[in-house]
């Protein structure tokens, strides 16, 4: 498995056919947009690539993937960088977020969606005509990195993931050839698509929008000093909740910076957070069970369009260097929970000197529903069963930060011991973690077989996708 790497300063006069067939798409390191074109959004991917080539169509793609092909190279893809993936060093980046192809049918109730395509921009056209896709917890990350990993957003409980939800793709192999991949069509490639990332270059994708415009959702803010009896009561609240509420509870330290209104910035908080997809009437009623139990600090709760989806989570938009670590849990039992809260807010709030903390954020989004209801062998993706995912997220401003905050995290695991089921969500993971705990994310047949698909359509190993499935 071995390929060339192509750190060659002559690397550009060897390229020149290359080139030439992409005028002004094809950057060098030398080039004055190179760096602007291999930025992150997650600032902790600081990737170089030997070459980026910037794709605004299929025939891009597949002239970048003939290339790489016919000179045996490594290739890596990029949206829009929300995840700090393997080392792209010495690849061909192909950046697609120019290919922003976007195909509403009102009718249908579908959506073509191309490789460069954010979600926010799906969000917005499908709710001119009262449709939803399955978005996640920001509107800012890729609509297609997203779904190949999974897509866990505020309508899973009702909808399933989006994977479910994927009709066909379209996708460059690692030979330059486009495929159809569909029920019908290579099929195998399908299945491996929902949940496996990468088997080659995916230039758009076909998924079910769903009829939802008005939603009963946001959070309950209560002050950090709750956090156990929260979380005892969010328990109850998510053992009997009906599918339309897809639900979490967060444990917050907002930082003191400028940016964060200033009743959050430099507190912390414990969250209960959700989006029920039903009766406006229904969502506000089973809102009762924490509204007449404790007057919460801050009540943002209410009847929402949902092309304002985003305030749900109220993710960061700007780049920053983002580390994310999860693990599905067994329960969210008083240990588990005692666990999650010790770790995440430390007695003295915020670190000394006045520092962000070691964990910014850790929550627990309750699954099941409509997810656990297709079977494990229907898609890639077969982690099905779980019901409570557990991730948090922290922000290493320095190495010495994040070297710090890999044992802290190393600690929580240590802390949750058996409440851990081994098993992980790919989307909640970043960098070699990721790579590392590829296996978790599946049921040991899906693994297998991934295996298998990924012999048949890069045997080579060249793509360098954020997962690590290893042709066999
Ligand atoms: C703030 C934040 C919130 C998030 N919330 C959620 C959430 O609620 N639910 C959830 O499920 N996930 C969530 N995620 C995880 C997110 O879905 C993944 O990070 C996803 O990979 C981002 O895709 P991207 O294209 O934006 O990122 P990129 O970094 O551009 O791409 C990530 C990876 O996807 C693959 N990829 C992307 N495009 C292609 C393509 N065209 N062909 C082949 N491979 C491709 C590549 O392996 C690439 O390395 C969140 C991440 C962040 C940072």
């Amino acid at each position: 498995m071995e390929y060339r790497s192509i750190q060659d300063p002559t690397l550009y006069s060897k390229s020149t056919t290359f080139v030439s067939q992409l005028p002004g798409k094809v950057f060098f390191p030398s080039d004055r947009s190179y760096d602007a074109l291999r930025q992150s959004w997650n600032l902790l991917n600081d990737k170089h690539p030997a070459i980026i080539v910037l794709a605004e169509n299929q025939l891009d793609v597949i002239k970048a993937v003939s290339y790489a092909h016919q000179q045996n190279l490594p290739i890596a893809v990029q949206a829009t960088g929300h995840r700090g993936a393997g080392s792209v060093d010495g690849a061909i980046l192909i950046n697609t977020s120019r290919m922003k192809e976007l195909r509403i049918d009102p009718q249908a109730q579908t959506a073509w969606i191309g490789a460069g395509v954010k979600w926010g921009e799906v969000l917005q056209q499908a709710q001119q005509h009262g449709l939803a896709p399955l978005l996640g917890s920001t509107s800012d990350v890729g609509a297609v990195g997203y779904t190949l990993g999974g897509g866990m957003g505020w309508l899973a409980r009702k909808y399933g993931m989006c994977v479910d939800s994927v009709l066909r793709m379209d996708v460059v192999t690692l030979d330059g050839t486009l495929r159809h991949a569909s029920p019908e069509e290579n099929s195998d490639l399908f299945w491996a698509l929902r949940g496996g990332d990468g088997f080659g270059v995916v230039t758009g994708m076909e998924i079910c929008l769903y009829p939802v415009s008005q939603v009963y959702a946001g959070n309950l803010f209560y002050p950090s000093q709750m956090a156990k009896d929260v979380f005892r009561r969010f328990r109850q609240w998510a053992s009997d909740a009906p599918d339309e509420l897809t639900c979490s509870v967060v444990l917050i330290n907002y930082p003191p910076l400028p940016q964060v209104p200033p009743m959050l910035s430099g507190k912390s908080f414990v969250q209960v957070r959700g989006c029920y997809a039903g009766a406006i009437e229904d969502g506000e009623k089973l809102l009762e069970y924490w509204r007449t139990w404790q007057t919460p600090a801050i009540d943002d709760f209410k009847a929402r369009p949902f092309n304002e989806a985003d305030a749900i989570s109220m993710d960061p938009v700007e780049p920053m260097p983002a580390l994310l670590s999860g693990e599905w849990l067994s329960d969210l039992s008083e240990e588990t929970a005692e666990a999650l809260i010790r770790f995440t807010l430390p007695p003295g709030g915020l670190l000394p000197q006045g520092g962000p903390p070691a964990i910014l954020s850790t929550e627990v989004r309750l699954a099941g529903g409509a997810i656990s209801r297709i079977g494990p062998d229907t898609t890639a993706y077969s982690n099905r069963s779980e019901k409570f995912i557990w991730y948090s997220v922290a922000v290493p401003l320095n190495p010495q930060m994040g070297a710090q905050i890999e044992q802290h995290l190393q600690e929580l695991r240590a802390a949750l011991g058996a409440h851990l089921t081994g098993k992980v969500y790919m989307n909640f993971l970043e960098g070699d973690e990721l790579r590392r705990r590829t296996p978790d994310g599946y049921s040991e047949k899906a693994f297998q077989r991934l295996r298998q698909i990924k012999t048949k359509y890069d045997p080579d190993y060249r793509l360098i996708s954020s997962f690590d499935i290893q042709p066999m």
